[in-house]
């Protein structure tokens, strides 16, 4: 319902904030944002200066509070997910500072309960439960893709075993990434696995990579009316953007300083690609990084975007904060 609704917003994209809450290994500071209602409004607050001063005024389309839960967050986007079965192309988003929550939000924590699975497991159960339910009128395919972007070259995650996408229509496929058939949440559960270990670098350095790279997961669906014998499909792109964070290039050289210009550039693409998207202009600057290239018949036209922009409430994270919130009331 929810994104019917609002079908005729601009470029059909849409922001949620998501602050996390402090853990348990963290001194419990002061926080820097204040929720002051369920309008989607967001107070940030400078601790450097005192009183109301410093504060500044945020709106996207939701915020979610510390205390929100991993169920709570999906069932904000269920209806977005659903859509797919019904032949949208879908791109979720989660940006923010390294620590912010981005991985929590979409895939979960490291052994993760059930209760706190991230967006993506959630939204392959639930699109294998849907389609099972339409069984009668639709026969549904699904199968995964999944890549890591790292210094704009694209690497399958899932690169033995696959089958070429040469099958998927211009547009969808990635050049060079496998896809994989699957038939249940368990299926996807040890593709991931395997996605995982087929990063090139050894477990310690994998947290830090992984803020350094974009992974992109992506759920293609094709269903056929056993009516009408007609097909549609869509595609689901989970994104697990690499840090925000700036980096003191007067600080870093060689590798590091390579990387941060890459992710840079990439994130800045992406910016620009829905802000021209939501200011509905004709020329949408697709070119510009490998992302933007690989999601671009999933961003526009039709396609609906949801972007979640994570913050981390720590006052030391202030600057960061205010950076991440300005990209995203950009975009929204
Ligand atoms: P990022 O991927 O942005 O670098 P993580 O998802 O790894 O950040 O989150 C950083 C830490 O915060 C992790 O230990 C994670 O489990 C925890 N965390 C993030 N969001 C939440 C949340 N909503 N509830 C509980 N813990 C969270
Ligand atoms: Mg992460």
């Amino acid at each position: 319902k929810l994104f019917n609704e609002v079908q005729e917003l601009k470029g059909n994209i849409r922001v949620f904030c998501r602050i996390r809450p402090f853990l348990c290994n963290e001194d419990h500071k002061s926080s820097t944002t204040e929720i002051t209602g369920d309008n989607g409004e967001l107070i940030l607050a400078n601790p450097a200066k005192i009183g109301k001063e410093g504060n500044k005024l945020f709106k996207f389309n939701k915020v979610l509070g510390p205390t929100t839960s991993q169920d709570e967050v999906f069932k904000d986007i269920q209806p977005l997910v659903r859509s797919v079965l019904d032949g949208y192309n879908v791109c979720i988003f989660a940006y923010g500072q390294t620590g912010s929550g981005k991985t929590y939000t979409m895939t979960g924590p490291e052994a993760a309960t059930e209760e706190e699975l991230g967006v993506n497991f959630r939204a392959l159960n639930d699109l294998f439960l849907i389609s099972r339910n339409r069984g009668d009128t639709f026969n549904y395919e699904v199968s995964v893709q999944m890549i890591e972007i790292y210094n704009e070259q694209i690497h399958d995650l899932l690169g033995s075993n696959g089958i070429l996408n040469s099958s998927l229509p211009n547009g969808l496929a990635v050049p060079d990434a496998t896809l994989h058939p699957v038939n249940s949440t368990t299926d996807v559960i040890e593709l991931m696995r395997t996605g995982l270990g087929n990063r090139s670098v050894g477990a310690t350095a994998l947290n830090e990579r992984s803020s350094r790279s974009h992974s992109v997961v992506t759920v293609h669906v094709q269903g056929v009316d056993l009516k009408t014998g007609a097909t549609l499909r869509g595609a689901l792109h989970l994104v697990d953007l690499a840090g925000s964070e700036r980096v003191d290039r007067s600080a870093v050289t060689g590798d590091r300083l390579k990387e941060a210009q890459h992710i840079n550039k990439s994130l800045s693409a992406l910016g620009d690609v829905i802000f021209s998207l939501s200011q509905k202009t004709s020329h949408v600057p697709y070119r510009n990084s490998k992302l933007t290239q690989v999601l671009q018949s999933s961003l526009g036209g039709h396609a609906k975007t949801l972007m979640f922009v994570q913050i981390n409430p720590d006052v030391s994270s202030y600057a960061e904060s205010l950076s991440t919130l300005r990209f995203a009331e950009r975009v929204s």
